[in-house]
Protein backbone atom coordinates (compact mmCIF):
# COMPACT_ATOMS: atom_id res chain seq x y z
CA UNK A 1 0.00 0.00 0.00
CA UNK A 2 2.89 2.30 -0.08
CA UNK A 3 0.78 4.80 -2.34
CA UNK A 4 -0.81 5.53 0.45
CA UNK A 5 1.87 6.11 2.95
CA UNK A 6 2.36 9.80 2.81
CA UNK A 7 -1.53 10.13 3.33
CA UNK A 8 -2.51 12.74 5.98
CA UNK A 9 -5.45 12.64 8.44
CA UNK A 10 -6.03 14.91 10.88
CA UNK A 11 -9.34 14.31 13.18
CA UNK A 12 -11.17 16.87 14.83
CA UNK A 13 -9.80 17.34 18.42
CA UNK A 14 -13.53 17.83 19.88
CA UNK A 15 -15.13 15.32 22.48
CA UNK A 16 -12.54 12.36 22.73
CA UNK A 17 -12.05 11.74 18.91
CA UNK A 18 -8.79 10.53 17.89
CA UNK A 19 -5.85 12.36 16.56
CA UNK A 20 -4.11 11.44 13.88
CA UNK A 21 -1.33 14.40 12.24
CA UNK A 22 0.61 14.86 9.86
CA UNK A 23 3.68 13.93 11.04
CA UNK A 24 2.49 10.39 12.44
CA UNK A 25 3.70 7.13 10.89
CA UNK A 26 0.47 5.56 10.13
CA UNK A 27 -0.52 3.91 6.87
CA UNK A 28 -3.62 3.16 5.29
CA UNK A 29 -4.42 -0.63 4.89
CA UNK A 30 -7.06 -2.55 2.93
CA UNK A 31 -9.00 -5.02 4.33
CA UNK A 32 -12.51 -7.26 5.20
CA UNK A 33 -13.69 -7.71 8.54
CA UNK A 34 -16.03 -10.00 7.17
CA UNK A 35 -15.55 -13.01 4.97
CA UNK A 36 -16.94 -16.81 5.26
CA UNK A 37 -15.77 -19.91 4.17
CA UNK A 38 -16.39 -23.72 3.74
CA UNK A 39 -15.56 -23.29 7.89
CA UNK A 40 -19.06 -22.23 7.82
CA UNK A 41 -21.50 -21.19 4.80
CA UNK A 42 -18.90 -19.95 2.71
CA UNK A 43 -18.62 -22.08 -0.86
CA UNK A 44 -14.89 -22.36 -0.98
CA UNK A 45 -11.96 -23.82 0.64
CA UNK A 46 -10.40 -21.45 3.53
CA UNK A 47 -7.31 -20.94 1.74
CA UNK A 48 -9.03 -19.95 -1.38
CA UNK A 49 -10.33 -16.84 -0.07
CA UNK A 50 -7.64 -15.97 1.65
CA UNK A 51 -6.06 -16.62 -1.59
CA UNK A 52 -8.50 -14.08 -3.40
CA UNK A 53 -7.91 -11.43 -0.86
CA UNK A 54 -4.49 -11.47 -1.03
CA UNK A 55 -4.44 -11.27 -4.82
CA UNK A 56 -6.40 -8.56 -4.56
CA UNK A 57 -4.53 -6.56 -3.23
CA UNK A 58 -5.63 -6.29 0.60
CA UNK A 59 -3.84 -5.89 3.29
CA UNK A 60 -5.63 -7.72 6.23
CA UNK A 61 -8.78 -10.28 6.19
CA UNK A 62 -10.69 -11.69 8.92
CA UNK A 63 -12.41 -14.72 8.57
CA UNK A 64 -15.56 -14.57 10.53
CA UNK A 65 -17.12 -17.68 10.54
CA UNK A 66 -20.89 -17.95 12.24
CA UNK A 67 -20.26 -19.26 15.43
CA UNK A 68 -16.75 -21.22 14.58
CA UNK A 69 -13.41 -20.16 15.57
CA UNK A 70 -10.88 -22.43 13.16
CA UNK A 71 -8.31 -21.43 15.81
CA UNK A 72 -6.69 -25.32 15.77
CA UNK A 73 -9.25 -26.42 18.62
CA UNK A 74 -11.43 -28.36 16.16
CA UNK A 75 -10.99 -30.06 13.85
CA UNK A 76 -13.37 -30.18 10.73
CA UNK A 77 -13.26 -32.87 7.56
CA UNK A 78 -15.62 -31.67 4.98
CA UNK A 79 -17.35 -33.90 2.66
CA UNK A 80 -16.09 -34.23 -0.72
CA UNK A 81 -19.10 -34.45 -2.85
CA UNK A 82 -20.90 -33.69 -6.46
CA UNK A 83 -23.74 -32.11 -4.54
CA UNK A 84 -21.94 -30.08 -2.26
CA UNK A 85 -20.01 -26.58 -2.69
CA UNK A 86 -16.35 -29.14 -2.35
CA UNK A 87 -15.96 -31.42 -5.27
CA UNK A 88 -14.16 -33.64 -5.95
CA UNK A 89 -12.71 -31.13 -8.92
CA UNK A 90 -12.81 -28.56 -6.83
CA UNK A 91 -10.26 -30.51 -4.40
CA UNK A 92 -7.66 -31.47 -7.37
CA UNK A 93 -7.74 -27.73 -8.04
CA UNK A 94 -6.69 -27.44 -4.89
CA UNK A 95 -4.15 -29.90 -4.77
CA UNK A 96 -3.11 -28.43 -8.24
CA UNK A 97 -2.55 -24.63 -6.83
CA UNK A 98 -1.37 -25.88 -3.16
CA UNK A 99 0.62 -29.61 -3.82
CA UNK A 100 -0.76 -33.00 -2.72
CA UNK A 101 0.75 -32.61 0.65
CA UNK A 102 -1.00 -29.45 1.84
CA UNK A 103 -4.55 -31.04 0.85
CA UNK A 104 -5.38 -33.89 3.86
CA UNK A 105 -7.95 -35.92 2.53
CA UNK A 106 -9.40 -39.17 4.20
CA UNK A 107 -12.33 -41.78 3.52
CA UNK A 108 -14.53 -43.61 6.32
CA UNK A 109 -17.60 -45.62 5.65
CA UNK A 110 -17.27 -45.11 2.03
CA UNK A 111 -16.77 -41.18 2.32
CA UNK A 112 -14.05 -38.72 1.11
CA UNK A 113 -13.72 -35.81 2.90
CA UNK A 114 -10.67 -33.62 3.09
CA UNK A 115 -9.58 -31.38 6.50
CA UNK A 116 -10.26 -27.50 6.37
CA UNK A 117 -7.47 -25.60 6.84
CA UNK A 118 -7.23 -23.63 10.65
CA UNK A 119 -6.53 -20.15 10.94
CA UNK A 120 -3.12 -20.98 11.96
CA UNK A 121 -1.97 -23.05 9.50
CA UNK A 122 -3.50 -20.46 6.55
CA UNK A 123 -1.63 -17.68 8.93
CA UNK A 124 2.09 -19.56 8.00
CA UNK A 125 1.38 -20.00 4.42
CA UNK A 126 -0.24 -16.58 3.64
CA UNK A 127 1.65 -13.97 6.21
CA UNK A 128 4.76 -15.11 5.15
CA UNK A 129 6.11 -11.82 3.45
CA UNK A 130 4.93 -9.41 6.50
CA UNK A 131 2.69 -7.83 4.53
CA UNK A 132 -0.77 -9.51 4.58
CA UNK A 133 -2.27 -9.98 7.78
CA UNK A 134 -4.82 -12.81 9.19
CA UNK A 135 -6.99 -11.68 11.98
CA UNK A 136 -8.99 -14.18 13.87
CA UNK A 137 -12.69 -13.12 14.32
CA UNK A 138 -15.97 -14.71 14.42
CA UNK A 139 -19.55 -13.75 13.53
CA UNK A 140 -21.76 -14.13 16.34
CA UNK A 141 -25.15 -15.58 15.31
CA UNK A 142 -28.15 -15.15 17.10
CA UNK A 143 -30.85 -17.33 15.94
CA UNK A 144 -33.55 -14.92 17.63
CA UNK A 145 -33.90 -12.58 16.76
CA UNK A 146 -31.30 -12.54 13.91
CA UNK A 147 -29.09 -10.41 15.57
CA UNK A 148 -25.22 -10.66 13.98
CA UNK A 149 -22.39 -8.99 15.38
CA UNK A 150 -18.95 -9.35 14.47
CA UNK A 151 -16.04 -10.18 16.98
CA UNK A 152 -12.74 -8.98 15.68
CA UNK A 153 -9.30 -9.73 17.09
CA UNK A 154 -10.00 -12.62 19.41
CA UNK A 155 -8.06 -15.20 21.46
CA UNK A 156 -10.83 -17.91 21.19
CA UNK A 157 -14.93 -18.39 20.17
CA UNK A 158 -16.84 -15.38 21.21
CA UNK A 159 -20.40 -17.68 21.90
CA UNK A 160 -23.47 -16.72 20.94
CA UNK A 161 -26.09 -16.21 23.40
CA UNK A 162 -30.24 -16.20 22.31
CA UNK A 163 -32.71 -13.83 23.28
CA UNK A 164 -35.74 -12.31 23.14
CA UNK A 165 -35.63 -8.25 22.96
CA UNK A 166 -33.36 -7.10 19.70
CA UNK A 167 -32.18 -4.14 21.99
CA UNK A 168 -30.74 -6.99 24.77
CA UNK A 169 -29.80 -8.52 21.93
CA UNK A 170 -27.16 -6.41 20.67
CA UNK A 171 -26.50 -5.18 24.27
CA UNK A 172 -25.69 -8.90 25.18
CA UNK A 173 -23.68 -9.88 22.41
CA UNK A 174 -21.36 -6.26 22.74
CA UNK A 175 -20.96 -7.28 26.42
CA UNK A 176 -19.43 -10.78 26.00
CA UNK A 177 -17.01 -9.31 23.26
CA UNK A 178 -16.17 -6.22 25.59
CA UNK A 179 -16.00 -9.57 28.41
CA UNK A 180 -13.75 -11.64 26.60
CA UNK A 181 -11.25 -8.84 25.59
CA UNK A 182 -10.63 -8.05 29.05
CA UNK A 183 -9.96 -11.58 30.04
CA UNK A 184 -7.60 -11.84 27.20
CA UNK A 185 -6.45 -8.01 27.73
CA UNK A 186 -6.74 -7.78 23.86
CA UNK A 187 -7.99 -4.35 21.95
CA UNK A 188 -11.20 -6.56 20.28
CA UNK A 189 -13.88 -5.09 18.30
CA UNK A 190 -17.17 -5.22 18.01
CA UNK A 191 -19.82 -4.23 14.68
CA UNK A 192 -23.27 -4.57 14.00
CA UNK A 193 -24.15 -6.36 11.01
CA UNK A 194 -26.36 -5.44 7.97
CA UNK A 195 -29.09 -4.07 9.72
CA UNK A 196 -31.81 -4.76 6.95
CA UNK A 197 -31.29 -8.45 6.39
CA UNK A 198 -34.35 -10.51 6.14
CA UNK A 199 -36.66 -8.91 9.06
CA UNK A 200 -33.98 -6.14 9.67
CA UNK A 201 -34.08 -4.68 13.15
CA UNK A 202 -34.73 -1.04 13.46
CA UNK A 203 -32.69 2.13 14.00
CA UNK A 204 -34.76 2.82 17.06
CA UNK A 205 -32.91 -0.95 18.60
CA UNK A 206 -29.18 1.51 18.77
CA UNK A 207 -30.40 4.74 20.78
CA UNK A 208 -30.46 3.58 24.08
CA UNK A 209 -27.23 1.48 23.71
CA UNK A 210 -24.11 3.02 25.67
CA UNK A 211 -21.04 4.16 24.19
CA UNK A 212 -19.43 4.04 20.56
CA UNK A 213 -20.48 1.51 18.46
CA UNK A 214 -19.83 0.45 14.74
CA UNK A 215 -22.59 -0.74 12.03
CA UNK A 216 -22.56 -1.70 8.68
CA UNK A 217 -23.44 0.76 6.29
CA UNK A 218 -22.54 -0.80 3.54
CA UNK A 219 -21.90 -4.60 3.01
CA UNK A 220 -21.32 -6.77 -0.08
CA UNK A 221 -23.39 -9.47 0.28
CA UNK A 222 -26.53 -9.69 -2.37
CA UNK A 223 -29.32 -10.18 -0.13
CA UNK A 224 -29.11 -7.31 2.76
CA UNK A 225 -30.83 -4.02 1.08
CA UNK A 226 -28.26 -1.54 1.84
CA UNK A 227 -30.66 0.59 -0.60
CA UNK A 228 -33.85 -0.18 2.15
CA UNK A 229 -37.03 -1.92 1.53
CA UNK A 230 -40.53 -0.17 1.14
CA UNK A 231 -42.30 -3.19 1.46
CA UNK A 232 -40.60 -4.10 4.71
CA UNK A 233 -41.03 -0.41 6.48
CA UNK A 234 -36.54 -0.51 5.73
CA UNK A 235 -34.99 2.57 5.06
CA UNK A 236 -31.75 2.42 3.60
CA UNK A 237 -28.48 2.05 5.67
CA UNK A 238 -27.72 6.07 5.03
CA UNK A 239 -30.64 7.37 6.43
CA UNK A 240 -30.23 4.41 9.45
CA UNK A 241 -27.32 6.25 10.25
CA UNK A 242 -28.64 9.51 10.04
CA UNK A 243 -31.70 8.68 12.28
CA UNK A 244 -29.10 7.17 14.58
CA UNK A 245 -26.67 9.50 14.98
CA UNK A 246 -29.32 12.49 15.67
CA UNK A 247 -30.81 10.71 18.25
CA UNK A 248 -27.72 9.04 19.87
CA UNK A 249 -25.54 11.81 19.74
CA UNK A 250 -28.52 13.74 21.90
CA UNK A 251 -27.20 11.77 24.87
CA UNK A 252 -23.77 12.74 24.57
CA UNK A 253 -20.85 12.72 21.86
CA UNK A 254 -19.77 8.94 23.30
CA UNK A 255 -22.68 7.35 21.56
CA UNK A 256 -21.20 7.74 18.75
CA UNK A 257 -21.99 5.19 16.14
CA UNK A 258 -19.65 4.51 12.56
CA UNK A 259 -20.03 2.92 9.85
CA UNK A 260 -17.87 0.23 8.26
CA UNK A 261 -17.68 -1.23 4.87
CA UNK A 262 -17.67 -5.23 4.41
CA UNK A 263 -17.61 -7.87 1.97
CA UNK A 264 -19.89 -10.71 3.39
CA UNK A 265 -18.68 -13.12 0.69
CA UNK A 266 -19.74 -16.36 0.28
CA UNK A 267 -19.64 -17.37 -2.99
CA UNK A 268 -16.18 -17.31 -5.20
CA UNK A 269 -16.74 -18.92 -8.10
CA UNK A 270 -20.11 -18.57 -9.56
CA UNK A 271 -19.74 -13.92 -9.75
CA UNK A 272 -22.86 -11.89 -10.34
CA UNK A 273 -24.79 -9.60 -9.17
CA UNK A 274 -27.26 -12.41 -7.46
CA UNK A 275 -23.85 -13.88 -5.78
CA UNK A 276 -22.42 -13.02 -2.48
CA UNK A 277 -18.48 -12.14 -3.94
CA UNK A 278 -15.58 -11.29 -2.65
CA UNK A 279 -14.50 -7.31 -3.38
CA UNK A 280 -17.33 -5.47 -3.65
CA UNK A 281 -17.10 -3.42 -0.27
CA UNK A 282 -14.35 -2.95 2.16
CA UNK A 283 -12.81 -0.41 4.62
CA UNK A 284 -9.25 1.28 4.77
CA UNK A 285 -7.89 1.49 7.93
CA UNK A 286 -5.73 4.13 8.97
CA UNK A 287 -3.05 2.12 11.58
CA UNK A 288 0.37 2.15 13.24
CA UNK A 289 1.31 -1.13 11.74
CA UNK A 290 -0.04 -4.23 9.93
CA UNK A 291 -0.55 -6.04 12.92
CA UNK A 292 -4.00 -7.20 14.67
CA UNK A 293 -3.83 -5.24 17.73
CA UNK A 294 -3.24 -1.85 15.66
CA UNK A 295 -6.08 -2.66 13.32
CA UNK A 296 -8.25 -3.14 16.09
CA UNK A 297 -7.09 -0.15 18.16
CA UNK A 298 -7.84 2.38 14.48
CA UNK A 299 -11.40 0.79 14.24
CA UNK A 300 -12.10 1.30 18.05
CA UNK A 301 -11.20 4.79 17.80
CA UNK A 302 -13.06 5.70 13.66
CA UNK A 303 -9.71 6.05 12.31
CA UNK A 304 -11.63 4.11 8.59
CA UNK A 305 -13.82 4.42 6.10
CA UNK A 306 -15.65 2.59 4.22
CA UNK A 307 -15.54 1.97 0.29
CA UNK A 308 -17.05 0.26 -2.59
CA UNK A 309 -14.32 1.88 -4.73
CA UNK A 310 -13.56 5.54 -4.08
CA UNK A 311 -10.19 5.47 -2.54
CA UNK A 312 -8.96 8.98 -0.80
CA UNK A 313 -5.39 10.37 -1.03
CA UNK A 314 -5.88 12.96 2.38
CA UNK A 315 -8.79 13.67 4.65
CA UNK A 316 -7.92 16.65 6.70
CA UNK A 317 -10.28 18.02 9.76
CA UNK A 318 -9.66 20.90 11.73
CA UNK A 319 -12.01 22.99 14.11
CA UNK A 320 -12.92 24.95 10.34
CA UNK A 321 -13.93 22.28 8.38
CA UNK A 322 -13.61 19.19 6.30
CA UNK A 323 -11.05 19.31 3.26
CA UNK A 324 -10.75 16.20 0.88
CA UNK A 325 -8.23 14.86 -1.70
CA UNK A 326 -9.98 12.26 -3.91
CA UNK A 327 -8.00 10.10 -6.01
CA UNK A 328 -9.54 10.52 -8.98
CA UNK A 329 -9.96 7.76 -12.26
CA UNK A 330 -9.70 9.31 -15.22
CA UNK A 331 -12.96 10.32 -16.76
CA UNK A 332 -14.69 9.33 -13.71
CA UNK A 333 -16.74 12.06 -12.03
CA UNK A 334 -17.12 12.66 -8.13
CA UNK A 335 -19.96 13.93 -6.27
CA UNK A 336 -19.09 14.27 -2.58
CA UNK A 337 -21.99 15.19 -0.50
CA UNK A 338 -21.18 17.06 3.69
CA UNK A 339 -24.30 15.24 5.26
CA UNK A 340 -25.30 16.10 8.49
CA UNK A 341 -28.11 17.19 11.22
CA UNK A 342 -28.11 20.57 12.98
CA UNK A 343 -28.04 21.03 16.88
CA UNK A 344 -31.82 21.19 18.25
CA UNK A 345 -32.88 19.56 15.41
CA UNK A 346 -36.87 17.60 16.08
CA UNK A 347 -36.25 13.97 16.76
CA UNK A 348 -40.03 13.22 16.93
CA UNK A 349 -40.98 10.60 14.86
CA UNK A 350 -44.52 8.66 13.75
CA UNK A 351 -45.23 5.26 12.80
CA UNK A 352 -44.02 4.18 9.33
CA UNK A 353 -47.33 2.63 7.59
CA UNK A 354 -47.82 0.67 4.79
CA UNK A 355 -50.01 0.99 1.28
CA UNK A 356 -53.34 0.42 3.26
CA UNK A 357 -52.37 2.86 5.88
CA UNK A 358 -51.14 0.07 8.87
CA UNK A 359 -48.57 0.68 10.77
CA UNK A 360 -45.35 -1.61 10.40
CA UNK A 361 -44.05 -3.52 13.28
CA UNK A 362 -40.41 -3.77 13.81
CA UNK A 363 -39.60 -0.25 11.35
CA UNK A 364 -37.51 2.20 11.81
CA UNK A 365 -39.94 5.14 12.41
CA UNK A 366 -40.55 8.35 10.17
CA UNK A 367 -38.49 11.46 11.16
CA UNK A 368 -37.88 14.76 9.97
CA UNK A 369 -35.48 15.20 7.02
CA UNK A 370 -34.03 17.71 8.65
CA UNK A 371 -31.93 14.36 9.93
CA UNK A 372 -28.99 14.17 7.52
CA UNK A 373 -29.25 16.51 4.96
CA UNK A 374 -27.02 17.84 2.53
CA UNK A 375 -25.50 20.12 3.84
CA UNK A 376 -23.50 20.97 0.67
CA UNK A 377 -22.67 19.19 -2.57
CA UNK A 378 -19.42 19.26 -4.54
CA UNK A 379 -18.04 17.77 -8.01
CA UNK A 380 -14.24 18.98 -6.98
CA UNK A 381 -11.61 16.32 -6.46
CA UNK A 382 -10.48 17.88 -3.74
CA UNK A 383 -14.04 19.04 -2.40
CA UNK A 384 -14.11 21.05 0.84
CA UNK A 385 -16.80 22.15 3.56
CA UNK A 386 -16.69 24.83 6.15
CA UNK A 387 -18.55 24.31 9.39
CA UNK A 388 -21.46 26.75 10.33
CA UNK A 389 -20.82 25.35 14.03
CA UNK A 390 -24.84 25.03 14.45
CA UNK A 391 -24.18 21.42 12.71
CA UNK A 392 -24.42 18.18 15.20
CA UNK A 393 -22.38 15.82 12.83
CA UNK A 394 -21.02 16.12 9.38
CA UNK A 395 -20.47 13.04 7.49
CA UNK A 396 -19.17 12.41 4.23
CA UNK A 397 -20.26 10.56 1.20
CA UNK A 398 -18.80 9.96 -2.39
CA UNK A 399 -20.39 8.95 -5.11
CA UNK A 400 -18.60 8.26 -8.20
CA UNK A 401 -20.07 8.12 -12.01
CA UNK A 402 -18.22 4.83 -12.10
CA UNK A 403 -20.39 1.25 -12.09
CA UNK A 404 -19.20 -1.07 -9.78
CA UNK A 405 -16.98 -3.85 -11.33
CA UNK A 406 -19.25 -6.81 -9.90
CA UNK A 407 -22.33 -4.53 -8.22
CA UNK A 408 -25.21 -5.27 -6.13
CA UNK A 409 -28.91 -6.66 -8.40
CA UNK A 410 -30.12 -3.22 -7.94
CA UNK A 411 -26.72 -1.46 -9.45
CA UNK A 412 -24.37 0.49 -7.44
CA UNK A 413 -21.89 3.09 -8.25
CA UNK A 414 -18.19 3.25 -6.66
CA UNK A 415 -19.00 5.08 -3.47
CA UNK A 416 -17.09 6.26 0.38
CA UNK A 417 -18.47 6.85 3.19
CA UNK A 418 -16.36 8.52 5.70
CA UNK A 419 -16.94 8.94 9.83
CA UNK A 420 -19.33 12.03 11.02
CA UNK A 421 -17.28 14.11 12.57
CA UNK A 422 -18.98 16.19 15.74
CA UNK A 423 -18.77 19.81 15.16
CA UNK A 424 -17.88 22.55 17.54
CA UNK A 425 -19.96 25.62 18.80
CA UNK A 426 -18.11 28.64 16.99
ZN1 LIG B 1 -24.62 -12.06 9.00
ZN1 LIG C 1 -21.73 -12.93 7.37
Amino acid sequence: MSRFISIALTVLCVFGLSIASNADSKQWYKGSTHVHTLWSDGDAAPEVVVDWYQQNGYDFVCLSEHNILADGSVERWYPISDSGPLTPARVEALEESYGKRWVKRKTSDGREAMRLKTIPELKRRFEKKKDFLLIPAVEITSVYPAIHVNAINIAGLVPAVNFVGTTEGVISNLELVRSHAAKNSLMSVAHINHPNWQDGYSAETLFSIDGPLIFEVINGHSHVRNQGDDDKGMVSTDRFWDIVLANRLQRGAEHILYGIGTSDSHEYFKMGPKEANPGRCWVMVYAESLDAESIAVALDKGDFYASSGVVLDSIDVDRKGIQLSIQAQEGVEYTTQFIGTRKGVDTASSPRVDGEGEEIKHATQVYSEAIGEVLYESTSTEPRYTFTGDELYVRVKIVSSKEMENPFSHGGFESAWLQPVLVAAK
